[in-house]
């Protein structure tokens, strides 16, 4: 009404169209409806209560009291994102969240009642490209672009034959990840598998490509190695454990072995199959396993708080033998590892390790065929990594 006392009609104007200009204006300010139905969505939290998180969904108290009852709703986990279609009133229309890997719960009303629909979750795979520079630890390195920890796990794995990541990785040390990821909607859902990846560590430039179920060279040589490199699981907290505090400077030769300065309780795991020739205490060592591998190899894990083979048991590589303590003669916690051939002590970081088997030559055309275009990004990014750098 304010607007139109402002404007004076001119004297030679033709009255204006009242009607029709102040009933369009009127229905603008007065009359638009509001929107019908909302769409929401919330992380179910730690430490949330059903009612609670349902009633941030926007939600109305009636149909609160109905849904908390639904078993569907009951079984909701801390970190699961929940996808609410609420009326104006507060009327659930329906809810959605991903359970288990791949299914899709949506809770509907029937009735006076809701029902849950499960079904396959229609996934969509993307591939991603990532590099990315070791500042202080490989975790904050993929944190910094957004890399997935599956990812970040799965690089260490790949490359776990090759690189020590507790004692190996240097500031500059730099990797470029080829991986997929999974949509739901368009948004991401979960990382899917790591298909290509380089390492430049140290002047070394190692590549991987997955092939079948298992990690190759470019060339088609195997990258799973009969032994790991490192004893301790690469994990967020005892990688960032091993990163802040440097480990325990005491070179191989003088102790014949190498310290981990790792937390109390941190995964020991077996570095290649083999038998259990000791478990117990010895001495200085404390709690101890010595593990006999094929061939004249055999592996010592020492200072343990908890064992956790015994005797005689076979083990085989990336299994728990134990756990990292403080027993024995150690002035922290760490784990005292050694590696032997023939009985004589050898820098573990030094020897050349046995490999698993190549492409078998019947595969080799396909194996190709998938390696290159993994290869070609890689080279692509590799190449834009360089021009940041310099
Ligand atoms: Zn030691």
């Amino acid at each position: 009404m304010a607007a139109f006392a402002t404007i004076a009609p001119r004297e030679d104007a033709p009255p204006p169209p009242r009607a029709l200009i102040v009933e369009p204006l009127a229905l603008q300010a007065h009359e638009v409806p509001p929107p019908l139905q909302y769409v929401r969505e919330e992380q179910f939290q730690r430490g949330d209560t059903l009612a609670g998180f349902l009633s941030r969904l926007g939600i109305d108290e009636t149909a609160i009291g109905r849904l908390a009852r639904a078993p569907a709703l009951r079984a909701l986990r801390p970190g699961v994102a929940v996808r609410a279609d609420v009326l104006a009133d507060g009327t659930p229309k329906s809810l959605s969240f991903l359970t288990g890997r791949d299914t899709l719960v949506r809770i509907v009303p029937e009735g006076e009642r809701f029902r849950a629909l499960e079904e396959q979750a229609p996934l969509e795979t993307r591939v991603l490209m990532k590099a990315s520079v070791i500042r202080s630890s490989l975790f904050a390195a993929t944190d910094a672009v957004g890399i997935p920890d599956g990812i970040a796990m799965q690089l260490a794995d790949v490359f776990g034959g090759d690189i020590d990541f507790y004692r190996d990785l240097r500031k500059g040390d730099r990797f470029t990840v080829v991986y997929e990821i999974y949509d739901l909607g368009g948004r991401p859902v979960r990382a899917g598998r790591l298909l290509a990846a380089e390492f430049v560590s140290q002047g070394r430039h190692l590549r991987a490509v997955h092939f079948g179920s298992s990690y190759y060279a470019p060339d088609g040589r195997n990258l799973r190695k009969a032994f790991l490199r490192a004893p301790l699981e690469f994990s967020r907290v005892s990688s960032g454990f091993g990163m802040r505090r440097h480990p325990i400077h005491s070179g191989w030769r003088a102790h014949k072995g190498i310290d981990y300065a790792a937390p109390i309780g941190a995964r020991v795991r077996a570095v290649g199959d083999g038998v259990v020739d000791y478990a117990g205490i010895k001495s200085g060592y404390g709690n101890v396993v010595i593990l006999r591998h094929n061939g004249q190899y055999s592996t010592l894990y020492a200072h343990l708080s908890r064992i956790a083979v015994r005797r005689g048991a076979r083990v085989a590589q990336n299994d728990t033998i134990g756990l990292v303590g403080q027993t024995g003669w150690a002035t922290g916690p760490h784990l005292h590892y050694e590696f032997r051939i023939a009985g004589q002590a050898r820098n573990p970081l030094a020897v050349a390790l046995p490999s698993g088997l190549p492409v078998p030559a019947q595969s080799l055309a396909a194996f190709r065929a998938q390696a290159e275009p993994l290869v070609a990004r890689l080279d692509l990014l590799a190449n834009a990594n360089v021009a940041l750098l310099d």
